[in-house]
């Protein structure tokens, strides 16, 4: 995994940043600079859950394809939860679930990332997550914004739904849809102690975050391309904003 990493982001110019080391794993942060020092900061984050084998291969095939604006500082964070993912199970080898650990930092790994931005001299302004829901028939995605600019969910939930199901029917985990694919979050855990990365980055900092999930009942080839589907059009929407959308990040 962290070989295939290592190669699409070297080519696609980006840095590594080794944040921490915990049981026996490295864990990695790529990023690559603008060629602007005030520019917005966007994260991507993938492989928190380590049975949900489809965000850190999407992140993957994202690093050898996608066009990486010079216009944005991106920090990507491929897999956070190693031990998780070589168990093939949610949490990590602790049994610790590391997107409800972000209040409680119970975890190296949660503690690992949080002290990684700390140390940044810009704040999260953007964060893409990468995920799939095992009950889920279609693609949804969760909308939580706490900073400015226009939202990024309708073109990004147009893109999938031209070769992927988006989720029609609510609730999903007592979420209501406002429209097809698309819950908007407060910024407020589901569990008072349980915060998710998004809940943690919102409450930080003014910050735009969407939450991907694929549909769990499509095979994982399916899967993976549905997230690079809603990946790419992000990133095309932060180059090129549709016409019309004057509002900044
Ligand atoms: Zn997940």
């Amino acid at each position: 995994m962290y070989q295939q990493v290592s190669e699409a982001a070297t080519e696609a110019g980006f840095q590594s940043d080794r944040v921490g080391r915990v049981a026996g794993d490295d864990l990695w942060i790529w990023t690559r600079r603008a060629s602007t020092p005030d520019a917005t900061v966007v994260f991507l984050s993938s492989g928190i859950h380590g049975d949900e084998r489809s965000g850190p291969e999407a992140l993957i095939r994202l690093l050898e394809m996608a066009n990486w604006d010079d216009a944005y500082d991106w920090v990507v964070m491929p897999l956070l939860n190693p031990s998780g993912w070589r168990l093939n199970r949610r949490e990590n080898a602790d049994g610790v679930d590391l997107n409800r650990d972000f209040l409680r930092r119970s975890a190296a790994e949660t503690n690992a990332l949080i002290d990684w931005w700390r140390h940044q001299s810009k704040p999260c302004s953007i964060h893409l997550s990468f995920h799939e829901d095992w009950e889920a028939d279609g693609f949804y995605l969760y909308e939580i914004a706490t900073g400015p600019g226009p939202s990024l969910a309708p073109s990004i939930l147009m893109s999938v739904a031209g070769d992927f199901p988006l989720q029609s029917e609510g609730p999903v985990d007592d979420h209501a849809l406002c429209a097809p694919g698309w819950i908007t979050h407060a910024p407020d855990p589901d569990e008072p102690e349980g915060w998710p990365e998004a809940i943690w980055l919102t409450r930080t900092w003014p910050v735009r975050s969407y939450t991907f999930e694929a549909p769990g009942r499509l095979p994982l080839a399916q899967r993976i391309d549905s997230l690079i589907s809603a990946g790419s059009a992000a990133l095309n929407f932060l180059s090129k904003p549709p016409s019309g959308l004057n509002e900044k990040f």
